[in-house]
């Protein structure tokens, strides 16, 4: 039997892969593309982190450690959550993985079984439909509007609820609205949660990257009750800049965190030794770095919210966190444009791209088909050359 497995068949291939390699395969061509579609920030890893791992490397720290992170890393992370979070752990509810995709994945892997339901607000990260549908669980979608600033809101959650329901997952700042959910509706998110008794899955990997003067408040800052059944989701990548490394992390109840290190033991075993020395350095060194790249990305998002101001009939909310933007294109659609009938994301994101030379997400892949993602994870100079060229493909 050479089939394939049902699940393999059944994902959905990551939608920001297609339009990436186009625009990889016309960049090499020698055209020049301006490229709004990273997932990641555009900063060098800072230096004092690079060093950690070099001096890993010449030391001989380069073999198997402990399946669910070394020591020292989860002391770190217990002090990284109490500094930043006010929030107490023991080192025997920390768990590292491969990046915090690998840690959410786990997560759920280590918690749903077959007709468990995962609750998430739409426009949703991709991978999370994806995700829970891998851990033989069904996703239940909320819908939510630039109206309610894609938040979603305790009405909408207790109309799912059931007795079905494993978790929920909340991912605040977002990807790919770049909104943050206010305070009030987290702490009403945890009272249905320590209600209906099922797990908050809170994933907070752009928590360091907030603007307006905005600081960070997590779901489990709520009291012990929630912190007790929530997965505080983080990890390095988008803070220090550290994409490539795949060093990602959770604290949450203890028993499902040795669910997850019983799981990583048999498929990943330890994320890697080097990275983890990096990782070390870059929770415990110096946060300064953080926020010179933070006040970068707050000129780069008050740049391209003013250039989006002078676009006619789209419409978008000011990112507040992250280092996207997730506008409204559909006053365009159905419009034909250079003999192009332009009727969703996929048709818009194609004509920037082979018209205007601009390259875009489109935002059915997020769940979300009125909707372009734009990343500003470039250079100022880009975003103001990359949004003349979008003017003028609209005004077409
Ligand atoms: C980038 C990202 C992650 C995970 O990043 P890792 O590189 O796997 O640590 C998780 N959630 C969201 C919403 C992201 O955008």
């Amino acid at each position: 039997m050479l089939s394939l497995s049902q699940k393999s068949e059944s994902i959905t291939p990551s939608s920001t892969l297609a339009i990436t390699a186009k625009i990889t395969a016309m960049q090499a061509e020698g055209i020049d593309v301006i490229k709004f579609a990273a997932g990641e920030p555009d900063f060098d890893t800072p230096d004092y982190i690079k060093e950690a791992a070099i001096t890993a490397i010449n030391e001989g720290f380069t073999k198997y450690t402990s399946a669910s992170g070394i020591p020292e890393l989860k002391e770190a992370i217990v002090e990284k959550f109490k500094r930043d979070n006010g929030l107490i752990y023991k080192p025997s509810q920390v768990i590292v993985s491969c990046g915090a995709k690998h840690t959410i994945y786990n997560i759920l892997q280590s918690i749903c079984n077959p007709g468990d339901e995962v609750i998430f607000a739409a426009p949703y990260w991709v991978s999370y439909i994806e995700m829970v549908k891998l851990a033989d669980a069904t996703p239940i979608v909320i819908e939510t509007t630039a109206s309610q600033n894609f938040s979603m809101t305790s009405e909408q959650i207790e109309s799912v609820v059931s007795d079905k329901t494993k978790a929920i997952i909340i991912s605040s700042p977002s990807n790919p609205t770049g909104t943050v959910y206010h305070p009030d509706t987290l702490k009403q998110i945890a009272e249905i949660a320590v209600k209906g008794q099922f797990y908050v899955i809170s994933d907070e990997i752009y928590e360091s990257l907030l603007y307006d003067g905005l600081t960070h408040q997590g779901i489990a800052s709520f009291g012990k009750d929630i912190q007790d059944i929530t997965f505080v989701v983080n990890g390095v990548s988008k803070a220090y800049s550290m994409t490539g490394w795949r060093i990602g992390y959770t604290a949450g109840p203890e028993k499902a965190i040795q669910g997850m290190s019983r799981i990583q033991s048999h498929s990943t075993s330890n994320p890697t030794s080097i990275s983890q020395k990096a990782a070390l350095a870059a929770l415990s060194g110096s946060q300064e770095a953080v926020e010179t790249m933070r006040q970068a990305f707050e000129e780069r998002r008050n740049a391209i919210a003013q250039r989006f101001d002078e676009l006619e009939g789209v419409t978008y909310i000011k990112p507040q966190g992250a280092f996207y933007i997730f506008p409204d294109f559909s006053a365009h659609y159905g419009r034909t444009i250079n003999g192009r009938t332009i009727n969703g994301s996929m048709d818009m994101a194609a004509y920037l791209l082979e018209d205007a030379k601009v390259g875009v997400i489109p935002g059915n892949g997020f769940g979300a088909d009125k909707h372009l993602r734009l990343s500003f994870a470039i250079s100022l100079e880009e975003i103001n050359r990359g949004l003349d060229r979008i003017k003028k493909a609209l005004e077409r």
